[in-house]
């Protein structure tokens, strides 16, 4: 045996758990009382802190990670932001994604992240630029981290002529799912059905940004689960943003989440992006700008979050911290009971899993053995404190560890 984490607390067990590795797999999870003799080039007290599987970061832009000191202005608005960023990225170098990129994925690992979704912009403004880095940095950080690349138009397919080759090119050179964005090109369901014909062509799942807005007849997100079904590819989609269903009239937004469910699509709120950029226009009752998170999870649709940027026009904010996002949803979703705790780090950790088609995770036999040991008495207290990941570790082997001393001095009585 490689190794042994012993008294850990596990969500869904309801005594104290050794966890038994080797060869980068769990090979056992077993109640600690059971247990005498342990065995192992490595054993590892837990001390009754919290052990989950790694983290799962579902839907970040590397290349456009911390961009604040080369903003002249800030953004107002998503259209702002675009701009901004598009009139930034001419000037980006190959050098100069990559020194970002590597900062957003060495704070992931240190952060718990054992799976990263980026999605990486293809257009004639970067040409391939950002997806050589991509996959040169999926192969270089194989050890830390495990990266999936969305091959991305953000500036459009049609109305940038020429990215519909260069996806196309993206996908050959090794992406590993097809992105799409209908708010921003010349026609939401022209740009929808090339973006499954390409998935179609390559076989590759699909993630779209879809309807990010206030405006409640933005609602592409029921052509993609037409195409979805119709074309029968369930559980392969994803749609991220998805905010104006939040401004859908109540009996209207129960029907478009009853489809949403029907496709199987995961819906991916980004909420520190969403809650900057949307409501700005509303004088009163101002909107919070958010999918309406507890709406689709009662129609049963998988509801994960996401970072989507670090530091940047559209996000100028965020460390990389995917327990930051969740504490930031659960104060803007309502979900606040213990109940709610164990949902979000299930949002995070197995519900991730499902949305990015991510096999052999968890905490259980059999299952990779990327692990993330937090000093947290319980997944809620997990929450609040968001505390410091003691170990972090990928395939078994350990990669990360943080220690934070804090001092109190001068402590009188008064
Ligand atoms: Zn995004």
């Amino acid at each position: 045996m490689d190794l042994v984490i012993s008294n850990a607390r596990i969500p869904n067990y309801d005594s104290l758990m050794n966890v038994a590795i080797d060869k980068g797999k769990i090979v056992s999870v077993m109640p600690a009382c059971c247990i005498d003799n342990l065995a192992a080039k490595e054993i590892i007290d837990a001390k009754k802190s919290l052990l989950l599987p790694g983290l799962i970061e579902p839907h970040i832009h590397l290349e456009k990670a911390y961009m604040l000191s080369l903003m002249k202005e800030d953004a107002c608005s998503l259209w702002d932001a675009i701009r901004i960023t598009a009139e930034l990225k001419s000037q980006f170098t190959k050098e100069d994604i990559k020194e970002r990129s590597i900062k957003v994925l060495k704070n992931a690992v240190l952060n718990g992240v054992s799976h990263l979704r980026c999605h990486v912009e293809v257009d004639p403004i970067l040409q391939l630029k950002a997806m050589e880095v991509m996959l040169e940095l999926k192969e270089s950080f194989c050890h830390l981290i495990d990266l999936q690349i969305v091959v991305f138009p953000q500036e459009g397919i049609f109305t940038q002529p020429g990215t519909a080759e260069l996806m196309e090119e993206a996908l050959r050179m090794g992406g590993d799912i097809v992105g799409g964005i209908p708010y921003n090109d010349r026609d939401m369901e022209e740009h929808i059905n090339y973006v499954f014909h390409l998935a179609e062509k390559y076989r590759k799942p699909v993630d779209f940004h879809a309807d990010f807005s206030d405006n409640p007849q933005d609602l592409s997100i029921l052509k993609i689960a037409e195409q979805t079904i119709r074309r029968g590819l369930q559980g392969q989609v994803a749609a991220g943003h998805v905010t104006s269903l939040g401004s859908v009239l109540y009996e209207h937004a129960v029907e478009v989440a009853k489809q949403i469910a029907k496709a199987d699509l995961s819906i991916i709120t980004l909420p520190a992006t969403d809650l900057y950029l949307n409501g700005r226009g509303d004088q009163e009752k101002i909107r919070r700008g958010i999918a309406p998170v507890q709406l689709l999870l009662e129609h049963g649709s998988n509801v994960i979050f996401g970072t989507n940027n670090i530091q940047n026009a559209f996000t100028p904010f965020g460390k990389g911290d995917p327990l930051d996002i969740a504490w930031l949803l659960a104060q803007t979703a309502y979900f606040g009971s213990k109940q709610d705790a164990d949902m979000l780090v299930e949002m995070t950790t197995t519900r991730a899993a499902k949305a990015l088609n991510i096999q052999n995770y968890g905490i259980q036999e059999g299952a990779q053995a990327d692990l993330v040991l937090m000093e947290a008495a319980s997944v809620r207290d997990c929450l609040i404190n968001r505390p410091e990941r003691k170990y972090v570790w990928k395939r078994g082997v350990k990669v990360a560890t943080t220690n934070m001393q804090q001092e109190l001095f001068n402590m009188v009585k008064c």
